[in-house]
Formats: C-alpha cells, sequence, structure tokens
C-alpha cells in the first residue's frame, strides 16, 4: 500500500493515534484530500473521530481518516484543538465516503459534506434549564400572576421560563422573580426525548401465501447477514409494503438500524400512517423540510444508534449509522433519486453500493422496475421476487385508450367526449376521479395574438408558464416570476394574450364548465409543497370531501384511496416528447403508476388513456397490460445501440455567465477527448437548456463499452485541459436527465 492509499479510510490502520503522532483529517470541503495534524498531549484519536483543527485562521470541524502522509514539515505542522464529543463515523461510512468519490469524480471532501451537514450535532445537546418548586419554599409576596405560576407547576412537570409563562399566561419576569425570592428552583431537563422504539414483536397483518413466501425469502437474507440485491417486483396493490415491513421487524429484532429511501419524502403520509400501524411509532425521518432542531436531534440519533427506522430521502444513506442491517429503496425506477446539483450521484445505485460496503442485503421495490434492475435480475446478480396480484381481492383496472385524432374533443377543450361521459357517470356513482395532467399551472405557454410574441424566461430556455390563481407567468426552473401584463410588451396592444395548451388550473376550468359545483382539488407541487399540505389533502381525499383531483405527477405514486375508480390521462404522450433516451420508458412507468391508483379496494378501476400515437408500443404495453413484452423490446432497442444499462454513458456540463469563455472551453474539451478504441466522445453541443438559471450551458456526452472504467479516463481528461475561472464542468456519471 502506498503512503497516498493510506488516507482512504481503511479498517486495517492501527486502531489509535496518541500525542506526536500524525493523522490526516478530512475536512467537508471541496477538497481531494485529507491534511495532516499533530496529536497534541493528553489526546488519543481514533480513525473515525471528529475533531476540530486550525485552517488558516479559522477552525474547521473534520474526521480523522488515517495516518497522516509525513508530508508536512514539522515547523508547519499544526495541532488538533480538540476531540469532538460525538460518536465516531463508522468505518463503512468513511469507506464510502471514499467510494462515492471516486465513483462520481467528486472531491472526497465534497463528499464528506453530505455525511456531516449537521454540525450542531457534533456536540452533545445541551440539557435546557427548567424551573420547579421549591419544596422548602420561604413565604413570598402573591400576586395574581405568581399564583398562576406556582398552580402550573403545581400540578405538572418542571418546565423552562418560557414554556412556564406561556401556560400561566403570564410574562418571563413573574417567573424569574419567583426564583430570585426562593419559590423556584432551577432543575435540568433532558434536552430532546429519546426517539421512540419501533415494537418489533407487535403482530402484523395476515399475509396471502405468494407475501409470506416473499417475506420469508427476505427475512432469511437479514438473517444471513450478507449482502445480497433483491428485487421485490409487484403490481400496485400486492402489499410491498407488508412485505419488506417483516423484514424490517427482523433487523428490529436484531438490535440493528434500517434504511427505507422513497422518492419523494414529503408525500409519505400514508406510508407513515402504515409504519405506526405495524411498528407502533413513528420512524426518524430526513428530508431536506426538517427543522434544525429536528435535524440536528435525527443526526445524533443516528450515530448514537438510538434511531433504529430512517426512512428518508436520498441524502439519508450518508448518515452515520452504526449498525444498519437492512436498505429498502422503495420506487426504485425513480428519477427522483438522482441528485443533480453538487455531488451528481444516483441514490438508488448508490443505496445499492452502502449495502455491499456495510454486506449486508438491500431490497429494491417497484411496480415498473427499471431497466437497469431488470437487466441485473435476468442476469442473476440479484435476486428477483415477484408479488402477482392484488391483496385484498382488488383486480386490475380496465384500460381504454382513446385515439385523439378519431374523437378529439371540442374546439378550446382538453376532454374528449369519452372521457368526459365516463367522469359524469363516476361521480353519479359517488366515487372519486384523478385526472392526470403533468403540467402545472394554466397554461404552458402564452403569446400575444396580435404580433406572435411569446412570453420567455429571461434566465432559461424556457417559456414562461402562466399560474392564472396567482395572476403571474413563471418559470418552473429559476423561480422568475412576473405579474400577467394587460398588454403585449411588444406591441402594446392591450388584452391581446392568449394562452395556450392546457395546465392544471384550465383544466379545472373545464371540468367546473361541464360539472358546475362539482368538488374539485388541483393537486401539484404549487399547493402541497410540504408534507403537512400533502397530508392535509390525502385526509380530504379519504374523507371523500372531493369528487375530481387534478393532479401532476405528484399524486401519480404510491397513494391508495378506496373511492377512487376512474383515472383519466388527459394527454399520455406527454412524456415521449423529447429525446431522452428513457422516454418511452418512464413514460411507461408513469402511466403504469397513475393507473394503478384506480379501483385499488374492492370496487372495480378504470383508466382512460387519452393519445394521438394509439399505436406506440408504449401505449399498445399499456393496453394489453404486458410490461415484460414492453421491456424486452425496450431493452433490444437500448443493446443495439449499446446504450444503458448496455453501456456507459458520462456527461459533461460546461457552464457560466459568459457566453464566449463556455464556449470556448467547450470546445477545448472536445479538442482534448479521449482518443481510445470504443469510446466516443459526443458535442460539445448547446445543452437543450442552452440557458438555465442566466448560465449558458454546453454538453458533451462518453460513451464507452459497458465493462469499462470511465473514472480514469475522465480525470485523465479533464486535468490535461484548461478554462476560464468563471467556466464550471460538472461531470455527470451514469446521466439520467439530458437537459
Ligand atoms: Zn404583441
Ligand atoms: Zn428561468
Amino acid at each position: 500500500m502506498t503512503l497516498k492509499d493510506k488516507k482512504s479510510g481503511d479498517d486495517t490502520l492501527p486502531a489509535r493515534f496518541g500525542p506526536g503522532d500524525q493523522v490526516a483529517v478530512l475536512l467537508p470541503l471541496p477538497l481531494g484530500t485529507a491534511y495532516d495534524y499533530r496529536i497534541p498531549a493528553e489526546m488519543m484519536l481514533s480513525a473515525g473521530d471528529f475533531v476540530s483543527v486550525p485552517l488558516g485562521r479559522r477552525t474547521a470541524d473534520g474526521v480523522v481518516w488515517g495516518i497522516g502522509d509525513g508530508d508536512v514539515a514539522p515547523a508547519k505542522l499544526r495541532d488538533v484543538i480538540v476531540k469532538l464529543d460525538c460518536p465516531p463515523l463508522p468505518a463503512v461510512s468513511r469507506r464510502f465516503v471514499d467510494w462515492v468519490a471516486a465513483y462520481t469524480v467528486h472531491h472526497k471532501g465534497a463528499v464528506l459534506k453530505m455525511a456531516m451537514s449537521v454540525r450542531d450535532a457534533l456536540t452533545p445537546p445541551k440539557p435546557i434549564s427548567a424551573y420547579a418548586l421549591n419544596a422548602a419554599a420561604p413565604d413570598v409576596r402573591e400576586t395574581p400572576g405568581r399564583k398562576r405560576v406556582l398552580a402550573v407547576l403545581s400540578n405538572g412537570p418542571p418546565r423552562a421560563a418560557s414554556d412556564l409563562a406561556r401556560a400561566a399566561g403570564t410574562g418571563t419576569g413573574v417567573v424569574k422573580g419567583l426564583y430570585d425570592a426562593g419559590a423556584l428552583i432551577k432543575v435540568d431537563l433532558p434536552p430532546v426525548l429519546p426517539m421512540p422504539v419501533p415494537e418489533w414483536n407487535r403482530v402484523g397483518p395476515a399475509l396471502s401465501v405468494d407475501q409470506s413466501t416473499a417475506a420469508d425469502k427476505l427475512v432469511a437474507n437479514v438473517r444471513n447477514g450478507k449482502f445480497r440485491a433483491t428485487i421485490l417486483d409487484g403490481v400496485p396493490g400486492s402489499g410491498k409494503t407488508e412485505v419488506y415491513f417483516q423484514a424490517v421487524a427482523e433487523v428490529l429484532k436484531r438490535g440493528g438500524q434500517v434504511l427505507v429511501l422513497l422518492p419523494e419524502i414529503a408525500l409519505s403520509a400514508q406510508w407513515l400512517a402504515r409504519f405506526r400501524d405495524r411498528f407502533g411509532v413513528d420512524p426518524a425521518v430526513w428530508h431536506s423540510d426538517l427543522t434544525a432542531s429536528q435535524r440536528r436531534h435525527t443526526w445524533r440519533a443516528v450515530a448514537e444508534g438510538s434511531a433504529k427506522v430512517v426512512v428518508g430521502a436520498r441524502s439519508a444513506l450518508f448518515l452515520p449509522y452504526p449498525a444498519l442491517g437492512l436498505i429498502v429503496i422503495d420506487e426504485e425506477h425513480e428519477s427522483a433519486f438522482k441528485q443533480e446539483d453538487g455531488v451528481i450521484y444516483n441514490g438508488r445505485d448508490m443505496g445499492i453500493v452502502r449495502a455491499h460496503l456495510g454486506n449486508i442485503p438491500v431490497v429494491l421495490a417497484s411496480a415498473t422496475p427499471s431497466l437497469e434492475t431488470v437487466v441485473n435480475g435476468e442476469s442473476g446478480r440479484y435476486e428477483v421476487l415477484h408479488l402477482p396480484s392484488r391483496h385484498g381481492g382488488a383486480t386490475l383496472p380496465d384500460i381504454e385508450l382513446v385515439d385523439m385524432i378519431k374523437e378529439p374533443p371540442p374546439r378550446g377543450r382538453w376532454l374528449s367526449p369519452a372521457l368526459a361521459k365516463a367522469i359524469a357517470e363516476t361521480i353519479t356513482k359517488g366515487e372519486q376521479v384523478l385526472l392526470f395532467l403533468n403540467r402545472r399551472g394554466y397554461a404552458p405557454l402564452t403569446l400575444c395574438r396580435t404580433c406572435g410574441h411569446r412570453f420567455q424566461c429571461p434566465r432559461c430556455t424556457s417559456w414562461l408558464v402562466e399560474h392564472r390563481l396567482q395572476c403571474r407567468l413563471q418559470c418552473h426552473h429559476c423561480g422568475f416570476n412576473v405579474p400577467i401584463p394587460g398588454e403585449c410588451p411588444e406591441c402594446k396592444t392591450e388584452n391581446s394574450l392568449v394562452a395556450c395548451g392546457p395546465g392544471v388550473e384550465r383544466l379545472a376550468e373545464e371540468v367546473e364548465l361541464m360539472l358546475p359545483g362539482v368538488r374539485m382539488t388541483i393537486a401539484a407541487s404549487d399547493n402541497i409543497a410540504s408534507p403537512k399540505a400533502a397530508a392535509e389533502l390525502v385526509r380530504r381525499i379519504e374523507d371523500h370531501e372531493v369528487d375530481v383531483i387534478i393532479g401532476t405527477q405528484i399524486i401519480a405514486k404510491g397513494y391508495h384511496f378506496p373511492m377512487l375508480t376512474l383515472v383519466g390521462v388527459v394527454d399520455g404522450d406527454l412524456g415521449l416528447q423529447g429525446g431522452d433516451l428513457r422516454a418511452a420508458e418512464r413514460t411507461y412507468q408513469l402511466l403504469y403508476q397513475v393507473a394503478g391508483r384506480a379501483g385499488r379496494a374492492e370496487r372495480q378501476g378504470r383508466v382512460i388513456v387519452q393519445t394521438f400515437m394509439k399505436k406506440h408500443p408504449v401505449m399498445a404495453a399499456i393496453l394489453s397490460g404486458d410490461r415484460d413484452e414492453f421491456l424486452k423490446a425496450e431493452s433490444k432497442s437500448r443493446q443495439q445501440i449499446a446504450m444503458p444499462p448496455f453501456g456507459r454513458l458520462v456527461a459533461l456540463i460546461v457552464s457560466g455567465p459568459n457566453e464566449f469563455t463556455v464556449d470556448e472551453a467547450a470546445r477545448n474539451l472536445g479538442r482534448t477527448a479521449p482518443n481510445m478504441t470504443g469510446i466516443q466522445v459526443l458535442g460539445p453541443a448547446p445543452a437543450p437548456f442552452a440557458l438555465l438559471r442566466g448560465r449558458h450551458r454546453r454538453r458533451l456526452l462518453l460513451k464507452a463499452p459497458k465493462e469499462t472504467q470511465v473514472q480514469p479516463i475522465i480525470r485523465q481528461w479533464l486535468a490535461h485541459t484548461d478554462w476560464h475561472n468563471s467556466v464550471r464542468v460538472q461531470i455527470d456519471i451514469d446521466p439520467m436527465n439530458f437537459m
């Protein structure tokens, strides 16, 4: 092993370092390597310990990554300041940081930053200072406020001054006065409530034969305690969650921790309810909507091992689990697992890596597994468990296609006569309708009927979307927005703007015209952005307070509404536009998921898909329900062009504020592109979003045979190319989007 290798978080390194030893400390900064520091007198450190160190004129927190390089002159070597009072970053987490950095071609420090996202959690929380009654209190002058404070305390536990004052309807000055007078004493309360412990031994619901067989296999994998990737493949409503909950229970029984990754954690209200039913408590939750104190509490509880089950978004992979025993990746095919900013990585793939490094099982659950996963199943790399039927007597919905060429809607409308009729029938029966249209706002494009002016975002290659409810034109990429103007900014004609095409708001208008007074709600990220708002929407639908739900993809997945029996897909072709490699696969997955919302209980569901492309393989597959046939065809066509999963791709996105320097950098990269057999570099070309958030963008795409190790090639390439320092080059290994 060379000295350089020793800087990786390797288990075989000496366990303890003492005074005078040099250790390598990795900092959560965009740095590729760890720095050497000396351990001062009376300090002992181990690999993984969190420490504060001097960095220039400030201090920084980092992690002891291993033995130092010894490449810093003794005179320049600085001492570690303090060892932080926090459980160490486990060896497997350190190996994971190294692995992700190497795979994604990002700096180790940038990856470590994701594992150290809560700086406050590195020190123990301080106890909360509270007030209690002094049993041996002297007599004090009593005022009405003082009486109320004493009454609150005589009937309840000690409280912090602010809580106490609020409960007594007085100011904190009154509490302070009572303390000064000797009527109250100060006590320390534990800073946070301990994490509730899931009750793994509660009896779960009765499972069908198929479910039990699958659950037994997952439980056996947990007992084996080795890496094993298993695909849990089942139609919507087949009970995948209950099946993997059996494996969760087994890990809990053994004292281990479990991570469940969900693609859209903000919308997981129904999942959380199921977890509570099964295990009696809430799991720890990890996503970007948490408050600072929730993040701190949860991070610390994970590190201390008291958070037993974490359900989270992809960033939950980087929490410091000391005893992770199982990873579940639910809806594994979802593109939301891909992080597109900062360190660009795929949470699904890195989840499998994390399981491999920790030598634990991983479950990939989906009704529409991705082609990557299917191919891994067919080759035998992953185990495949099928759940063939819907559980609890429900049958799959009837699916019909409406040919929009032969049966078009009336002019200026978007619902075909067939779909309109089905909506009316369903509501008459007292059942619910979901109209699916993956377009937020009122209309995707606004133009002037006099001069043809189109409203475009000044910072992006993108039309402004009309949001009529908010009276604004909005860019969905950068957030730029303006009030809807009364006149055309180009030709100054008044009232000459026309909305082109439908969004969910416009569809709501059409339904209102068709069925006046119908109870309707829109479900889009504009109005259900927070978990709370999502939970409230779910409640309203469950309690049948609405008849028609008009929603984007945000409502398309995972939900179960017993009275929802009709799903209308307003524009089935929407996802097929634009030349994305995975357009057909994604459209199929999305339509299949949406269709799965219909008739999930005892009532028969009905799905109507409006399309202009009735003959398209995606439509044929949706109609016939023959998923495997579709996947086979899709697989064959990708194989023919050696595209993923049968070949490898790496995207370079070159961006910057100045178009000229961006172009120059992109051309340079094109000139120095690797010239090797089997490797092909496409571009540079303007990205489909040639302008995004004010930055000009160009793309290069490297295509390589499947077995190629692309990272060294990329590193070499970039190391030998220069660009202006205002230009950023982002590396996207295994790109999912081509924007
Ligand atoms: Zn005009
Ligand atoms: Zn924009």
